[in-house]
């Protein structure tokens, strides 16, 4: 049995990391990394800490439009997927990376499975979807055309059986919560040390907010950004703020610009580093889909800067916060107090990965 698995951006190369390890006990397994994330720390970083394998392919494609990219890596993969032909594809989470090989493989007629199926966002106040973030039309687009949809939750289970998707899915619970068990220990024992943006090693302080913010909308605005990060100058402890690439010349212009000074801008931290620091800040302000999970599994309180509800299992007993990106409104969300029930779990128990591969392997030796 072969295994095609596509990768290419950060919060794939930690789900594909403890999936990958039982995955390789069973069957074969082809690694494709399509390049979308190509920084060292956006992405070898993740292959060295998290022991991942190398990949056996590195289509080198990033950057352009999301039509571009995608148009590209369509080409790219059709090559690849012809050449290996793999009894099963797999693909994780919401890029662009993860629709490109989902349409490749549906058109070569190859089963695809997608781990984190059924995740939807919806407006707040309402129920309805937004298609109004590329990863949500990444990921309901992916789900169509998947033969094996395996879910993290059962509120994404929910959402395929309301799409008609039941008879193909299985909840297994959220490889990221496995990532988030398995390293925790390790992650305890890193130095800690931060680049800033300005080439600096600096130690990460005993007390401080932990930020990440890359999404479009929060980033692709001189107002709404500056809005976000003026929030640091309210806080008791520094707010420290690992930079997204894509983001990296507009957040320190506006910081020189309005001398922005308890915001610590710091080039993107490795993966056992950042376990660190969702273990240990005071808060969480995101946008990332990951984080806001994470916070959850660390029992740490997160504000999210987002008009959509994407994890709404996270959002009880103020645990996680919605927010516009208007400085006095965060300002006064966290100041909400949480209130954290150990025993409230819906992410699965740990075991996703041993899990994802049952199901894997049990559909093809079906078929
Ligand atoms: N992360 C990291 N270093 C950083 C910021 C994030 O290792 O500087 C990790 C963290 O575990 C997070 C994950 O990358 O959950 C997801 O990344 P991202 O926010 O890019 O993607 P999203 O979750 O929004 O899809």
């Amino acid at each position: 049995m072969k295994i095609l698995t596509v990768v290419g951006a950060r919060p794939q190369f930690i789900k594909a990391a403890v999936v990958s390890k039982v995955l390789r006990t069973r069957v074969q397994e082809i690694l494709v990394h399509t390049g979308q994330h190509f920084d060292y720390n956006m992405s070898e970083q993740f292959f060295e800490e998290l022991d991942i394998p190398k990949p056996d392919y590195n289509l080198g494609i990033a950057g352009g439009t999301h039509a571009q990219m995608t148009a590209r890596m369509l080409v790219a993969l059709e090559e690849v997927m012809v050449k290996e032909k793999p009894n099963m594809v797999l693909v994780y989470g919401d890029t662009n990376s993860t629709l490109a090989a989902a349409l490749v493989a549906a058109k070569l007629l190859i089963p695809i499975c997608h781990v984190e199926a059924g995740t939807r966002s919806v407006e707040v106040g309402t129920n309805r979807y937004t298609l109004t973030n590329p990863e949500e039309v990444n990921r309901t687009c992916t789900d169509q055309v998947s033969s094996l949809l395996l879910a993290s939750t059962q509120l994404n289970m929910e959402n395929l059986r309301k799409e008609n998707l039941e008879s193909r899915s299985v909840y297994v619970g959220d490889p990221m919560y496995d990532a988030f068990l398995n390293y925790r220990e390790k992650a305890e024992m890193q130095k800690n040390t931060l680049k800033t943006l300005q080439g600096k090693i600096v130690k990460l302080p005993e007390k401080f907010f932990y930020m990440t913010c890359h999404r479009e909308e929060n980033t692709n605005d001189d107002s709404v950004l500056l809005n976000i990060l003026k929030v640091g100058e309210q806080l008791d402890e520094l707010l420290v703020y690992p930079v997204h690439p894509r983001n990296k010349e507009r957040s320190l212009r506006l910081v020189e610009k309005y001398n922005l000074k308890n915001l610590l801008l710091v080039e993107p931290v490795g993966y056992l580093t950042s376990n660190y620091m969702v273990n240990h800040a005071e808060k969480i302000i995101t946008d990332s889909g990951g984080l806001q999970r994470e916070a959850f599994f660390a029992g740490v309180q997160c504000i999210t800067v987002l008009d959509l509800v994407s994890w709404p299992e996270t959002m009880v007993d103020n645990r996680n916060i919605l927010s516009r990106p208007i400085t006095a409104e965060l300002l006064e969300k966290l100041n909400i107090e949480q209130e954290v029930d150990s025993e409230y779990m819906p992410f699965g128990d740990g075991h996703a990965a041993e899990k994802i591969v049952n199901e894997i392997t049990r559909f093809l030796e079906e078929k």
